[in-house]
């Protein structure tokens, strides 16, 4: 079989300074282990900030809930998208105050909503009746957002179909929400996550401007438009940067809105978080399932139940970094449990270099989102990802 040399584009993910200076730091500790970059963290806040300057980003908390990265982001002046009382409790915990938290799921039960109302939140999201019943009930005169449904078409993660409703359902519960003494506030929408079509944007901000002009006739002025999360992070396929999203996305809003802008809000996860992570893994064994098979299996300590669970039908393609040098082998990558879905990569094929020995490490570019949050709490005995902060001082 032909084999080229190993080569991995490294500057492609991490400037290879600040990769020494991690990877020194992670030395001794155990792994798997996720070092989150917190100047990466805030410099993803501040260019997405410089390209929406108009919006209020509501980080949703759910793509890394770490205490320290809620801390930077409360330092920035960041507003938080939260979908339980547990995520209400640790923000507020951390001294941040209700109005700027939004209660963005759609799916909760009557106590909870008592709940966030008594501890001060007024923002919530809403796509159905009974939802809107139980908000008008326990929490009198808050502000809700009503969600739209979009497919995810284009996207890596997609978040459709749960979660929203058409427009026909949303035009009677705004309408609805007014005579409950509620007050119908905006729109929102998630185009579902790594989204790589900016045009379902498009779509879904045209679905918005038809509802507010809706809503309109009957007497009813809607002011926002939460545009949701969706924005991307660098995994092996590329994509456009964040500052070509948010041109893009800007110009439908004001070709659809013109004079009449709503206000804008955002609620980022993967963008913020992912790139500041690398996960620090060791590559437990190699083998061969018989001799006239092609590719070895590689075990890492980490798997889909230690909290890469996005790779789950191939969805998220992690970068993967082996330091040796060599002639790259395709290999199928899989995780320490004795579950058999328990594999990482088998369709796309991972490249490793040949000398690579069982005790190597191997690292995982921006796994920031959506990777501790995920991990189990004990299969196999296994413990939650551990993850740790990398606080480097800017020179
Ligand atoms: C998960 C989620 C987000 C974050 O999405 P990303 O694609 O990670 O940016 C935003 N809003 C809601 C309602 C969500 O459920």
């Amino acid at each position: 079989m032909y084999k080229e040399p190993y080569h991995f584009v490294l500057e492609r993910y991490i400037d290879p300074g600040r990769f020494k200076e991690i990877k020194s730091f992670a030395q001794d500790l155990p792994t798997p282990v996720l070092i989150m970059d917190s100047n990466l963290i805030e410099q993803k806040y501040d260019e997405l900030s410089a390209s929406f300057p108009i919006a209020d980003i509501y980080y949703a908390v759910k793509a890394n809930p770490m205490p320290e990265v809620l801390k930077l982001l409360i330092r920035k002046g960041a507003h938080f998208d939260i979908a339980s009382r547990y995520e209400l409790d640790l923000l507020l915990n951390l001294g941040v105050s209700p109005e700027m938290l939004s209660y963005g799921n759609t799916i909760k039960k009557k106590s909870d909503i008592a709940y966030f109302y008594a501890k001060g939140v007024r923002l919530f999201a809403s796509d159905s009746e009974t939802d809107l019943l139980n908000i008008a009930a326990v929490a009198p005169q808050a502000k809700v957002f009503f969600r739209i449904l979009t497919e995810g078409t284009g996207a890596d993660w997609p978040l459709s179909r749960k979660f929203g409703a058409h427009a026909d359902i949303l035009f009677n519960l705004i309408l609805q929400a007014r005579d409950l003494d509620l007050h119908p506030y905006g729109l929102s929408f998630h185009v579902g996550s790594q989204q790589r079509d900016i045009g379902q944007w498009d779509d879904a901000i045209a679905r918005c401007k038809y509802l507010f002009d809706a809503v309109a006739e009957e007497g009813i002025e809607l002011s926002m438009i939460n545009l949701g999360g969706g924005f991307p992070a660098s995994y092996v396929d590329p994509t456009f940067s964040v500052q070509e999203y948010a041109a893009e996305i800007m110009r439908f809003v004001e070709e659809d809105f013109g004079e009449n802008m709503p206000k804008i809000i955002l609620e980022p996860g993967r963008s913020l978080v992912a790139e500041a992570g690398i996960i620090v893994s060791e590559v437990i064994n190699i083998s061969r399932k018989s001799q006239s098979n092609m590719y070895q299996w590689v075990f890492l300590d980490i798997g889909k139940f230690g909290g890469l669970i996005e790779t789950i039908d191939e969805s998220i393609k992690y970068p993967i970094y082996f330091e040796r040098e060599g002639m790259a082998d395709e290999i199928i990558l899989a995780g320490p449990t004795c579950d058999s879905m328990d594999i990482l990569y088998e369709n796309f094929k991972y490249l490793m270099p040949d000398t690579t020995q069982a005790g190597d490490k191997a690292y995982i570019f921006t796994t920031g989102a959506y990777t501790r949050s995920y991990s189990a709490i004990c299969f196999n005995g296994f413990p939650p990802l551990n993850a740790v902060m990398f606080n480097k001082e800017k020179s």
